[in-house]
């Protein structure tokens, strides 16, 4: 929720620009934490849903490590003072180079998503003179239940090694002397708000790693991914994500087995509901049909609306007077820069300042120049204190 305090500091602030409620951030992570530490897992911050320094530093704090798909993740991981001994790496298209950092850096895991990969990266440390620590990101064949632009689970998508694939993963782990095999990785989605899915997963883990006990090859990590979705209609009504009912349906449905270590990689369900992007009303088109409020932010700042049919809620920080609807849109010259069609908002005139609420979750990150639109700032609650 954003204070009155907080809407008056935003007077003086250049729109648009990325609020991030600090508080809330750390709120969330008390949360977190205190289930991870209650059942003993481990967990890796994704990167990529949000990399602001302030943030990244906020979360390391809490002894989380670091989930990476890219060299430059990696070495911002690094670089923020993640523990590289709790940097996961997964991605379909490693290239030599990024491998190459990334055993410089002496990461933990790559999760690696084809066959192929493995011989690589074997080949790499080999001519480094190093061993690579490496876990098998297994696609599931999983239906999240989510948008398909961010569903990554089912057979047709493009990540993990598929079952039937492991015969010849069981080969190559047996001759590359330069691996070392951790165990499994599984990310099936994103925003994913419905817990049989993560309780199916938990079975099929399980059916998974039967293959490798029968072969004899040990399995130490299990590493189930993130996905945990937020609540995008009633971000100020639900600011934390269910961390415990998600734990406690993870604990409920994994098999784990002595000795065996469980991770997790938590992105959106984070940082997702501390960002807002926050924008002012440049005008009021009013037509026969509807009325039109035309944000200065576009879809440049967030895409998640142009790219994934998302909703965000949009509140008129300004004014708390009647309703009305209105298709609140944004300057860049794309019929899908539109942030919602039909939006009840408090009356709105040129100067209301909005919030776009969820925004810290593969927002910021995503920016783009588009249209040579300016990157919009970042402003964090403890400086306006
Ligand atoms: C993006 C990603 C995550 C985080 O996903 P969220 O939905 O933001 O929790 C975790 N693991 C991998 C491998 C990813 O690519």
């Amino acid at each position: 929720m954003i204070t009155k305090q907080q809407v008056e500091a935003f007077g003086s602030i250049e729109t648009p620009f990325y609020f991030y409620d600090m508080d809330l951030l750390r709120q969330t992570l008390d949360s977190y934490k205190a289930q991870i530490d209650k059942y003993g897992y481990n967990a890796h911050y994704a990167l990529k849903a949000n990399a602001n320094d302030r943030i990244l530093d906020t979360i390391r704090s809490y002894g989380l490590g670091a989930d990476c798909v890219s060299g430059n993740e990696v070495k911002l991981a690094v670089r923020s003072g993640f523990d590289p001994q709790k940097i996961v790496y997964a991605g379909v298209g490693k290239s030599d180079k990024e491998i190459r950092a990334a055993l410089r850096a002496g990461i933990f895991s790559f999760n690696c998503e084809s066959v192929p990969e493995i011989q690589i990266i074997n080949d790499l440390a080999a001519g480094m003179g190093k061993k690579a620590r490496i876990s098998i990101r297994v696609n599931p064949d999983i239906d999240a239940h989510t948008h398909k632009y961010i569903s990554t689970g089912l057979k047709e998508n493009k990540f993990g090694i598929s079952p039937w694939a492991f015969q010849d993963v069981a080969g190559l782990l047996a001759r590359c002397t330069h691996i070392e095999f951790l165990g499994l990785h599984f990310h099936v989605g994103s925003q994913i708000t419905e817990l049989p899915v993560f309780a199916l997963l938990c079975r099929r883990v399980e059916e998974l790693q039967q293959w490798f006990i029968e072969h004899r090859i040990p399995v130490r990590n299990l590493n189930l991914g993130g996905g945990l979705g937020i609540n995008y209609q009633d971000p100020n009504g639900d600011p934390v994500a269910h961390f415990a009912d998600y734990f406690d349906t993870i604990h409920r449905n994994l098999v784990v087995r002595p000795g065996q270590n469980v991770h997790f990689e938590p992105g959106r369900a984070l940082v997702g509901q501390c960002g807002h992007l926050i924008s002012r009303v440049l005008y009021v088109k009013v037509g026969k049909e509807k009325k039109f409020a035309i944000l200065d932010a576009g879809m440049n700042d967030l895409i998640r609306p142009a790219l994934y049919q998302a909703h965000h809620a949009i509140e008129n920080l300004s004014s708390t007077g009647r309703k009305l609807r209105y298709d609140v849109v944004g300057p860049v010259c794309e019929s899908s820069d539109c942030w919602g069609q039909k939006r009840l908002v408090s009356r709105c005139e040129r100067g209301d300042l909005f919030a776009i609420h969820s925004a810290g979750a593969y927002g910021q990150v995503m920016a783009m120049k588009y249209n040579q639109r300016d990157l919009a700032k970042a402003v964090y609650s403890d400086d306006l204190k």
